[in-house]
């Protein structure tokens, strides 16, 4: 990781709070459950499909954990009088995973009954290693159930990933594969650039060729994205037996030129009050992104001021 990224995620402190706002505004709906609609509405019309993230994480009562749920449900109603494209993506510990598995499974359970009664899906997003072994075998316990509308996450970063994904095959899984977002240790990760993308790739080759995988390529990477598409048609895949998943803000133009090759793409949208502690933790958990943001400002200062730059 460089210098120059480590030096812009240690002086976030100093930047004042609207600033921060400001930048995140490319990257985060808004506070409300309509900006979330509003920004929805608007990749919908631009074909692409969504997942909301209502953000928040590590949760520290049940109270605040059966909040989060609730909070998830409505959310669920309202993307259905909407009518939206749009599925949504939770954080196990905003559901309580690091008071109690139980919690969290509970929690999961009442909010994938209710999507689907709605027919809806449910993602459970991945977090750092610690939280892997649960956040696995209660998205198993799901599946083995018959709630079929969930899916998990599983990140390249992560030498045990490809039998964690080898072994959830009997289970037919929907997976999103992504590099992963939290650094982790030599002991348990791949550290460079290339070893990722190595690790990606050989994921998308195993599973995208089998049928009981329905795989999210979350990127925004061009090799990794050249390496699908190759996949994809070395295995006559159609449409409807993959997606592409990218970040609200993140490369537009990567995301439209998906759209134009004829592939289905998800946007994640985020959004919700804890806008603030989330952008300040990825950053400082990852200071590679804060080296990416500075990057696209200087390529276009004008973000800083007026209006939140197209989706
Ligand atoms: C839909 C989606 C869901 C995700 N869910 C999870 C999850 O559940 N758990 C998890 O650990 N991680 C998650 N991630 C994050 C992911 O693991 C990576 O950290 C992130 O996507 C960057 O990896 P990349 O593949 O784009 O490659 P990189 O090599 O990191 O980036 C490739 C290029 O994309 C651009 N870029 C990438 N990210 C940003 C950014 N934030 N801002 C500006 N430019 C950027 C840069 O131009 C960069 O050169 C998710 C990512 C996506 C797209």
């Amino acid at each position: 990781m460089g210098i120059f990224d480590k030096a812009v995620a240690g002086s976030l402190k100093f930047i004042p709070k609207p600033l921060v706002r400001q930048v995140a505004r490319k990257y985060i709906a808004g506070e409300a459950v309509a900006d979330a609609v509003e920004v929805t509405r608007k990749l919908n019309a631009a074909g692409c499909m969504v997942t909301m993230d209502r953000l928040g994480e590590d949760v520290e009562s049940r109270e605040e954990a059966d909040a989060s749920a609730d909070g998830y449900i409505g959310l669920l109603e309202t993307i259905d009088e909407e009518g939206l494209d749009a599925n949504v993506s939770i954080k196990p510990t905003h559901f309580g995973l690091a008071l109690s598995r139980d919690l969290f499974e509970a929690n999961v359970r009442r909010v994938v009954g209710r999507a689907r009664e709605l027919g809806n899906f449910v993602r459970l997003d991945m977090e750092d290693s610690p939280t892997t072994d649960d956040t696995l075998a209660v998205y198993r316990k799901l599946r083995g159930d018959g709630l079929n509308n969930t899916g998990v996450v599983l990140q390249a970063r992560l030498y045990r990933t490809l039998a964690d994904q080898k072994g959830l095959a009997d289970v037919s899984p929907n997976i999103r594969v992504c590099k992963g977002v939290y650094l982790e240790p030599g002991e348990n990760a791949w550290q460079s650039y290339e070893d990722i993308n190595r690790a990606f790739l050989a994921l998308l080759e195993h599973a995208l060729p089998r049928r009981e995988y329905y795989i999210g390529i979350a990127t925004h990477d061009d090799p990794i994205i050249e390496g699908a598409e190759k996949l994809i048609e070395a295995h006559g895949l159609t449409p409807d037996q993959y997606e592409f998943q990218m970040l609200l803000g993140v490369r537009p133009e990567v995301r439209k030129g998906l759209v134009a090759r004829g592939h289905r793409v998800r946007v994640y949208v985020p959004f919700g009050t804890a806008w603030y502690a989330y952008c300040i933790r990825r950053l400082k958990e990852n200071p590679k992104f804060a080296g990416y943001i500075t990057m696209d400002l200087l390529r276009d200062p004008t973000q800083l001021f007026g209006k939140a730059p197209e989706s």
